[in-house]
C-alpha cells in the first residue's frame, strides 16, 4: 500500500472520512457448490425429506465420525426433542445439564415433563463441572446432558465412570462440536458426539457447518435406531415402507415432523464437501486472534479462552473473559464505536423466567452457580467467520489491545 506521505492531500482527506466497513460478528460462509446442489435437488422433482441428498449427508456423518446411525433433523432443537422422546422421559424424571447453555437443551426435556437440574460450569471452562455431578444425582435422575462449549470437549474421562456407575443416559448437545475431538490419555482421538447414547448437532447459520436451519440426531446405541426413524416421521413407519420392508405404513408411536426438505440437505452437502476448508479458515482466525492477544493475557489484562489439554477444538467461537461486567460493557462499546460487532453469550437458565415459573416440583432447589454467573457477565465473543480478511482480524485485535492499553 502507498504510504500516506506520498498521497495527494485531497485523497487523504477522502480516505480519512470514509467510514470503516463494519465487521460483523457472524456472516454465513458459503463455499460455492451449495446453490448448485440445491438446483439439482429441485430438478430431481422430489422435494420432501429423506431423499438422495439427505442420505448422502447421513452417510458422510456415519463414515467420518463413526456414528452408528445419523438422522438429519430440522434443527438441533428438534434433535434434542427426539432424544427426550427416545429416553422415555416421564413426569418426575430428573435430567441434569449446565445452566450455561442455549434454551433448547432444557426446553426439549421440559416439554416431556422432566425436572431440570442445573449444574454449574467449571471455573476456567464453560463446560459442566463434572466434580459437582454426583451431588445432583438422585434415584429419579434419568440422564445427563452435556454441552461441549465452543467445540471444547467436556472431561470425558471423569464423566463416563459417573454415567456408568449410576446407570444414566448420556446425551451430548454437540451443537457447537462438528469435527471436534476428545483426546484420550491413551492417545485416542474421539469425535465429540460419539460418547452419548444419543447426540445432537446444529447447522443453524451461526454454527460452523450450516444450511440455514438444520440439525442432526447421531445415534450411537443401535437400540434407539428403529424408534428414532418412526419418531422423525410423525410417529409412522413410513421410512420402512419406502424401503419396501412393510407393505403399508401406520401410526406406531408418538412423533412429529422432524425431517428437513431434501434441498436443505443439498445445501448442507455443499458445506460438508468443503468441511476441511471451512474449519481451516475458522482455525486460522482463532489462531491469529490468540497469537495477537496472548501478550495481553501474559500481562494479566484479560483471560483468553482456555483449551483443556484433552480437547481438540474446532474454532466454533473465540472468546475472552473480562474482569467484570462493567469492563465487558466498556470493551463491547469501544469495539462497536470502531465498527466491530461482538456479543456475549448465554443468560443462565436457572434464573430464567421460564424456569422460575415452573411449578415447584419441576424445579430444583435454588442454588448459586458462581462460575455460570461469571461467564454470563464477563465472557465476550469476537467476530469469527470465513469472510474475515487478515486486515479485518488485525483491526479486531488492534482495537482490543488499544482498549486494554488505554
Ligand atoms: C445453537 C444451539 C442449539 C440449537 O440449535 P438449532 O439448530 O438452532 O435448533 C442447541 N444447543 C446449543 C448448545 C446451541 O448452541
Amino acid at each position: 500500500m502507498v504510504s500516506v506521505m506520498t498521497k495527494p492531500s485531497s485523497l487523504d482527506a477522502c480516505e480519512n472520512t470514509k467510514p470503516l466497513m463494519p465487521i460483523r460478528f457472524n456472516q454465513p460462509y458459503m463455499v460455492g457448490p451449495e446453490a448448485e446442489h440445491v438446483q439439482a435437488s429441485l430438478a430431481s422433482g422430489k422435494l420432501c425429506g429423506d431423499g438422495a441428498f439427505t442420505h448422502r449427508c447421513q452417510e458422510y456423518f456415519e463414515q467420518s465420525f463413526g456414528f452408528n446411525k445419523a438422522l438429519l433433523a430440522t434443527s438441533c432443537t428438534d434433535a434434542l426433542e427426539m432424544a427426550a422422546i427416545l429416553m422415555n422421559i416421564q413426569p418426575g424424571d430428573e435430567v441434569i445439564m449446565p445452566s450455561y447453555t442455549f434454551v433448547s437443551t432444557a426446553n426439549a426435556f421440559l416439554l416431556r415433563g422432566a425436572k431440570i437440574v442445573f449444574a454449574d460450569t467449571e471455573r476456567d471452562v464453560p463446560n459442566i463441572d463434572i466434580a459437582t455431578l454426583e451431588s445432583l444425582i438422585t434415584p429419579k435422575t434419568k440422564g445427563i446432558v452435556v454441552v461441549h462449549y465452543a467445540g471444547m470437549a467436556c472431561d470425558m474421562a471423569a464423566l463416563m465412570p459417573i454415567v456408568k456407575k449410576h446407570n444414566l443416559m448420556l446425551i451430548e448437545d454437540a451443537a457447537h462440536s462438528i469435527d471436534a475431538y476428545y483426546l484420550g490419555e491413551d492417545g485416542s482421538r474421539t469425535p465429540l458426539g460419539r460418547f452419548g447414547q444419543l447426540s445432537t448437532f446444529s447447522f443453524h447459520e451461526t454454527k460452523n457447518i450450516i444450511c440455514g436451519e438444520g440439525g442432526l440426531l447421531a445415534i450411537n446405541d443401535p437400540a434407539f435406531q428403529a424408534r428414532a426413524e418412526v419418531i422423525r416421521e410423525k410417529g409412522t413407519n413410513r421410512a420402512a415402507f419406502f424401503r419396501g420392508e412393510v407393505d403399508k405404513y401406520n401410526w406406531r408411536d408418538i412423533g412429529s415432523s422432524f425431517l428437513p426438505a431434501d434441498y436443505v440437505a443439498a445445501f448442507l452437502w455443499g458445506q460438508l464437501e468443503n468441511l476441511r476448508l471451512i474449519q481451516d479458515k475458522r482455525l486460522n482466525v482463532w489462531n491469529t486472534y490468540y497469537k495477537a492477544l496472548k501478550p495481553l493475557e501474559d500481562a494479566g489484562k484479560v483471560a483468553l479462552q482456555k483449551i483443556p489439554a484433552y480437547s481438540e477444538h474446532n474454532a466454533h467461537l473465540f472468546y475472552m473473559v473480562c474482569d467484570s461486567l462493567e469492563q465487558r460493557t466498556a470493551l463491547m462499546s469501544f469495539l462497536k464505536d470502531r465498527g466491530i460487532q461482538t456479543t456475549f453469550h448465554y443468560v443462565p437458565l436457572h434464573e430464567s423466567p421460564c424456569y422460575l415459573s415452573q411449578p415447584e416440583h419441576m424445579r430444583a432447589e435454588a442454588r448459586e452457580l458462581p462460575n455460570t454467573k461469571r461467564f454470563a457477565e464477563c465472557l465476550v465473543r469476537l467476530p469469527l467467520h470465513g469472510h474475515l480478511s487478515e486486515a479485518d482480524m488485525a483491526r479486531v485485535t488492534d482495537a482490543v489491545i488499544e482498549f486494554y492499553n488505554a
